[in-house]
């Protein structure tokens, strides 16, 4: 059975076409899939008889069911524990970022942070999903199935992360975070192939420039990347400015060294002409040391970056503990000495283990 949220929309055509339809009737389809959200073949509208009677006995819309459904006591998170057809489950947040006051007919802009795969390969320390190991890559159709999944519920009235809010509000899915369980650039084609997929107007038609891609720091992907004509946002997983504090943090820095990621980064800058963000868990008296700062300040200086700061969120696995704000602050400040801006990512969801580096596959949390 072929998973229709598996394909783009060439490959729609192209199935189509080999099945003896024209380009009018995958635009019909894609138009059902993307824009009418259709939750089964059954449900797409407009679609002739016989090309619907072809699509069921070949083809489904690959459904995640909902295993668990979690919001923050804030109201503003809410993280969803998502089933694929094989029973493996994968974490979904969605997030509303109340920026200044709204007025009460503007748009409410949601991000969503999206899975890659299910658990992951590469072990960060401090990681829930790295203390769960690997399970499996997940396909396009997984990844573009989280984004229609968060597409629908914002679509419902009722069931927004907070259910205040006068009705005639909009809500919309403005961006995307490649920053849920698993290491996009492990899968690179499945993720770039969702990529396109959600990118495509004349279906969800979401901005490339409003995707961030966050990733670990594989060297060969980010080159990839670089050569490639998405113009999404990269962010490179730092966490360490020396190789023996990284590879204390990240097991693939003893694969490659600080010296191969950073050849990477500016060949993406200059290849692609855009800044990348670095994240940066910050963990008290591990990596938020001012030898630490100093050496990050050294390592990005001149290059057009931008760090993210994330206090450590607490894991099981883990025994570390978040910088306070003092030593936050100071960390930031030193990066300021070599022109680097720097943003605290704002704690998120902390309470129903949404948090950056929480996501883990648990029914009960
Ligand atoms: N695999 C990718 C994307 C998913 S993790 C990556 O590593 O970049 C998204 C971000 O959360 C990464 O920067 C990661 O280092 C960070 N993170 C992981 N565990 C965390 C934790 N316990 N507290 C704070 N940030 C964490
Ligand atoms: Fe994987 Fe990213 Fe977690 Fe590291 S931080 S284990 S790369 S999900």
């Amino acid at each position: 059975m072929i998973n229709l949220h598996d394909l783009t929309y060439d490959q729609l055509t192209k199935l189509l076409a080999d099945w003896g339809y024209s380009k009018f009737h995958a635009g019909v389809v894609w138009k059902g899939l993307y824009r009418d959200l259709a939750e089964t073949v059954d449900d797409l509208p407009d679609v002739r008889l016989d090309l619907r009677k072809k699509l069921s006995l070949n083809a489904t819309i690959g459904k995640l069911g909902t295993l668990s459904d979690l919001g923050s006591s804030d109201g503003n998170t809410r993280k969803f524990l998502l089933r694929c057809v094989d029973d493996q489950s994968i974490e979904t947040v969605i997030m509303r970022y109340a920026g200044r006051q709204e007025r009460p007919d503007e748009t409410r802009r949601y991000t969503a942070c999206v899975s890659s795969q299910a658990g992951c390969a590469m072990g960060c320390v401090f990681c829930a999903t790295g203390q769960m190991g690997f399970m499996r890559h997940l396909t396009p159709g997984e990844i573009v199935g989280q984004i229609v999944f968060v597409e629908r519920l914002l679509r419902e009235p009722s069931a927004k992360p907070e259910d205040s809010g006068p009705a005639k509000q909009v809500a919309q899915l403005r961006n995307i975070v490649l920053m849920g369980m698993g290491e996009p650039l492990h899968n690179y084609n499945n993720t770039m192939r969702a990529i396109d997929i959600v990118t495509d107007n004349r279906g969800l038609g979401l901005g490339p420039r409003h995707i961030t891609l966050s990733t670990v720091g594989l060297p060969t992907g980010i080159r990839r990347l670089a050569n490639e004509k998405r113009s999404i946002n990269l962010a490179v997983s730092l966490h360490g400015a020396t190789d023996a504090e990284r590879q204390r943090l990240v097991p693939t820095a003893n694969r490659w060294s600080l010296a191969t990621l950073l050849d990477a980064c500016r060949y993406y800058t200059e290849k692609r002409k855009r800044r990348i963000f670095f994240e940066w868990t910050l963990i008290a008296y591990e990596n938020d040391t001012a030898e630490q700062a100093h050496a990050l300040g050294q390592l990005l200086a001149g290059m057009d970056a931008h760090i993210n700061v994330i206090p450590l969120n607490p894991t099981d696995g883990y025994g570390g503990a978040p910088s306070d704000s003092q030593r936050v602050q100071a960390f930031q400040a030193i990066l300021a000495q070599y022109g680097l801006p720097s943003t605290v990512r704002q704690r998120r969801g902390i309470d129903i283990a949404a948090g950056c580096g929480q996501l883990r596959q648990r029914v009960t949390t």
